[in-house]
């Protein structure tokens, strides 16, 4: 039997060394198992037959059954297209075809019925539709259910491969004797338990289903398996391999997280801050290394449970240093953390870029000598240069900016054992998803905001409003309140959006000539920047004009107000992190998100999310629905950036977690994969995934 991995695509009836290099060119298909993993990105319903005067001229897909009228070529050179007109009897719609002219003019005529295939539009006026499919119509194909769609490249439509020929070759594909003796790729139990269709009669339905019933157990059967193989690699490729990985042993809670707790902290911890506390004193107490990822909606309170995590280590006689992704930011943990650990007597210091020679020497000579307790800093804190004499905890503050690779460089900074990592981020994405997606990551929640905060009021307002706006700011800041008017930031025009920037500074200015205005920005030099801010954080600024880089982590209680102009701009994820700069006092905070009149839907709907919750799991989740987890800030530098053939995982939480449990219930029977289905199934993951990822683990 041929093994359909191996076998050149060129071999197929019906495809040969041209077609073979097309198709390998642009669909990446160059074995069979490419193609029979090619899934129909959507199906229609060929039993449906729209009518023309019906149409608005949006809808997705139609399906027409009539005739043409009428062909007629227009245009000269690369612009000449052919036109013609067609009618079902309700009415008639134009369709157009810029390529192949005289060769559809030879195939199509007006005597024949035909069904027609695609996506209508308005133009000047008038419906039309371009490059349909055209079919002839045969009592087969009007009978016919449900029909697959398969994703195609301008390049292979102009080589008339349309969405029909693949599915030909499907056909053809399916009855090869390789694919009607397909092995089974999942044990008997697991088949049995989650009733599952068998892999065969899986591929079969998910290209040709005779209907959506059927269709439906295709796909949760080739979702769960692509799941399920995913889960299984984390669990036991990847966390295996970190776990193997020997950690400092923090075996104690001592003098310093004693003296702490006891007698400086201010307020009592949340019950989530507790838990996750004991959590990582766990992981710490295993002997093995910990990698966690610390979820939290901003404002619930991470960097004191980081903080409290460092003096575990500290206790232990081991230092910690804070990775954060600005030098804002980065002064701002120093100047939270600075006083608590001056109160019990611990050794605090910053190492950004812009530190200078001098100090940065009295740094390195203090780590080295142990002198130093916590190092605070920026991507400054990873330079080889940075040595500690015993680094034993490395955290890392809003993951999203960190890649792998990044991490992965802190844990060389201890030469017998990497220290343990705590990785913090405030894009919650639900549990199960993030097990996967920071494969390599244990995952802890801080799902409970500390008490008597009050949510944050938000609307969306429009140009119109403006005046209004100002005014209620004013009301705002009359109470003594601040405010922080942020702009985007955008850097393929940056000069625009810088320009923009300063001129709402100037009106700023102009609307509130009793108040104090501070400007922040990207471009500014850090010293500038950090004079700006300090302002605005100590109160004697009034109003914050800025950009993002105010994003994460910025802390100044006393603001009650934060406009965001082109808010339709921003991703949800962002405008949710924006809002977070608000709402950190007692008072009733606002955001305002400041948009054009005139939004599409989806974005009005994107902002609406933004107005009728604050809570950051939904939003993230709203989030992913429109833009898919790839694109997530947290997702797109974790480094596990798979290609999944047909599961979602933003659309398929519920099958990520019955693959997760599937794939624990396995390794627990089976923990080295050692059965023959154990064997099986580890040469099938190596297979898949070898290909595809390197997950950026060291050795
Ligand atoms: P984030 O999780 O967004 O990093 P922070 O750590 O900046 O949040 O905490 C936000 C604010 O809440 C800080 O002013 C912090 O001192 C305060 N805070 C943290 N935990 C508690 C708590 N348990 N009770 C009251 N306030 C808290
Ligand atoms: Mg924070």
């Amino acid at each position: 039997m041929p093994d359909l991995r191996h076998t050149d695509i060129q071999y197929l009836h019906g495809v040969g060394p041209k077609r073979a290099e097309l198709l390998k060119k642009e669909l990446s298909i160059s074995t069979y198992y490419d193609l029979l993993y090619y899934f129909p990105f959507r199906y229609i319903d060929r039993s449906v037959i729209n009518h023309v005067n019906e149409l608005r001229g949006d809808e997705a897909v139609i399906q027409l059954k009539g005739r043409f009228l009428t062909f007629n070529t227009a245009g000269e050179g690369r612009k000449r297209r052919l036109q013609a007109l067609f009618t079902d009897g309700t009415g008639t719609i134009e369709v157009v075809w810029f390529n192949r002219v005289a060769s559809i003019q030879k195939t199509y005529n007006t005597n024949t019925q035909y069904l027609l295939f695609g996506k209508p539009s308005m133009f000047n006026n008038h419906l039309n539709i371009v490059h349909p499919e055209v079919d002839v119509v045969t009592t087969e194909n009007v009978a016919q259910g449900l029909t697959g769609v398969y994703n195609l490249t301008e390049v292979l439509r102009n080589r008339s491969f349309t969405s029909r020929a693949i599915h030909k070759l499907i056909v053809t594909l399916l009855e090869t004797p390789a694919v009607q003796h397909i092995d089974e790729t999942l044990p008997p139990e697991l088949m049995q338990r989650y009733h599952l269709m068998p892999l065969p009669d899986a591929l079969r339905n998910i290209h040709l289903p005779s209907d959506q019933q059927v269709l439906q157990r295709a796909q949760f059967r080739l979702k769960f398996e692509e799941l399920f193989f995913l889960e299984l690699n984390i669990l036991h490729y990847i966390k295996g391999s970190t776990r193997r990985l020997v950690g400092h042993v923090f075996s104690r809670v001592g003098a310093y997280f004693h003296d702490f707790y006891n007698n400086i902290l201010q307020f009592p911890l949340t019950g989530a801050q507790k838990r996750v506390i004991r959590e990582m004193r766990h992981d710490m107490g295993s002997g093995k290394q910990m990698n966690r990822l610390l979820q939290g909606d901003v404002g619930s309170g991470k960097t004191i449970v980081a903080f409290m995590t460092a003096l575990i280590a500290l206790d232990n006689g081991y230092q910690a240093c804070i990775m954060a992704p600005t030098e804002i930011l980065a002064g701002q943990h120093l100047e939270t953390i600075k006083p608590l650990a001056d109160a019990i007597g611990v050794k605090v210091a910053l190492l950004t870029g812009s530190t200078r020679k001098r100090e940065r020497d009295v740094i390195h000579e203090a780590l080295m000598n142990g002198e130093l307790q916590i190092l605070i800093g920026t991507h400054a804190l990873i330079e080889d240069t940075v040595q500690f004499r015993n680094l034993g905890l490395a955290v890392i503050d809003e993951q999203h900016r960190f890649g792998v690779a990044q991490r992965a460089r802190l844990w060389s900074k201890n030469r017998v054992a990497p220290p343990h990592v705590l990785v913090m981020t405030a894009t919650p994405i639900p549990r199960t998803l993030a097990m996967t997606v920071y494969g390599d990551l244990d995952v802890s929640v801080i799902d409970e905001l500390p008490p008597g905060r009050k949510p944050v009021t938000t609307v969306l307002r429009h140009e119109p409003d403006r005046f209004k706006m100002y005014q209620f700011v004013g009301s705002q800041l009359k109470q003594g309140r601040q405010a922080y008017i942020v702009y985007p930031l955008i850097e393929e025009n940056e000069k625009l959006d810088l320009h923009a920037l300063e001129q709402g500074y100037e009106q700023v200015r102009d609307v509130f000539p009793h108040y104090n205005v501070a400007m922040v920005h990207g471009r500014m030099k850090p010293a500038e920047k950090d004079h700006q801010m300090m302002l605005f954080a100590s109160g004697k600024a009034h109003i914050l004009v800025a950009t993002t880089v105010i994003e994460v982590g910025v802390n100044v209680p006393n603001a009650s107000v934060m406009v965001i102009e082109d808010a339709e701009r921003f991703g949800l994820s962002q405008l949710h992190q924006l809002r977070g700069r608000v709402g950190r006092g007692a008072d009733q905070s606002y955001c305002i998100l400041m948009a054009r009149s005139d939004l599409s839907r989806d974005t009005r709907h994107r902002l609406q999310v933004m107005t009728q919750t604050n809570d950051g799991f939904v939003v993230a989740e709203e989030d992913m629905k429109l833009r898919g987890p790839g694109d997530m800030e947290g997702t797109q530098q974790s480094g596990i950036a798979f290609n999944l053939h047909i599961a979602n995982l933003a659309q398929d939480g519920q099958i990520i977690q019955m693959a997760r449990n599937a794939a624990e219930d396995y390794l627990r029977d089976d923990p080295q994969m050692e059965s023959a289905w154990g064997r099986k199934m580890a040469a099938h993951i190596r297979e898949i995934f070898d290909k595809q990822t390197n997950w950026g683990l060291i050795s």
